[in-house]
């Protein structure tokens, strides 16, 4: 079929459409599908639990909008990074944060930006989930003696997330010896940029809570302790031990 032809072609089968359809079809043919999100390397990992399975701390739009959307668009970046930069998708995560000066400066930003929202989302996804259990065993003694016990770790965990100023994380990280210390951080930046590694972390970004809390902040911080999966969270601080915790 030549060009003209083609064009005739699909010109007049788009009439023959219009004409032939209803408000709702026109509708329809407005809304195409979005188109198919970039694929590479990168990808968000799926939740271990339905989207509804955090409430009420936790909303399920707020989940899918941040699962989804925000986590989504992260990946989407990377991955479009990724086709001009192959060697972003050969390795680990952890290594390229800990070694962002390394990258060139055309990327450094936004693969600090990208990778470090990949990787503290791909934590918190993880570490949250229902029926999450209590500290016990090591991570309890870890608690007890790094952190004042789990009342204090909550309250001061809870102060520091809110005294983050704009976007942030507030985060617990773990040595290889197993000491734990509070810390945070801007935007999407990790202690793992600095060679730390993350045990847990809450995501203080408004994005995280904003439909159900609003500006109370306090409140889905202190709410969010009903999400924690601390069986999940034990696995991460024997890893941390062993060597072997990534992101
Ligand atoms: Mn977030």
């Amino acid at each position: 079929m030549s060009s003209f032809s083609r064009r005739h072609f699909f010109s007049a089968a788009a009439g023959l459409a219009a004409a032939a359809s209803t408000p709702r079809i026109v509708f329809a043919q407005a809304s195409p599908a979005a188109p198919a999100a970039p694929t590479g390397p990168f990808a968000v990992p799926p939740l271990a639990y339905p989207t509804n399975a955090l409430e009420p701390h936790v909303d399920a739009r707020t989940m899918e909008i941040h699962h989804d959307k925000h986590h989504g668009a992260y990946v989407a970046a990377l991955n479009t990074i990724a086709k001009t930069n192959p060697q972003l998708g050969a390795s680990a995560v952890e290594d390229v944060l800990g070694n962002l000066n390394a990258l060139n400066d055309d990327i450094k930003s936004a693969v600090r930006n990208n990778l470090g929202g990949h990787a503290n989302h791909t934590m918190f996804w993880a570490i949250m989930g229902p029926n999450g259990g209590k500290p016990e065993g090591e991570v309890l003694a870890a608690i007890e003696r790094d952190l004042g016990g789990l009342e204090k770790f909550q309250t001061d965990f809870n102060a520091a997330g809110g005294r983050q100023f704009g976007s942030g994380w507030v985060f617990v990280t773990v040595t290889r010896d197993g000491k734990l210390a509070i810390e945070t951080r801007p935007n999407q930046d990790t202690p793992i940029m600095d060679g730390k590694r993350v045990l847990m972390g809450n995501d203080v970004w408004e994005h995280a809570y904003y439909l159900n809390y609003q500006n109370r902040r306090a409140d889905y911080l202190k709410a969010w302790w009903n999400t924690v999966n601390w069986n999940k969270i034990s696995e991460r601080y024997a890893a941390a031990k062993a060597g072997t915790l990534g992101v």
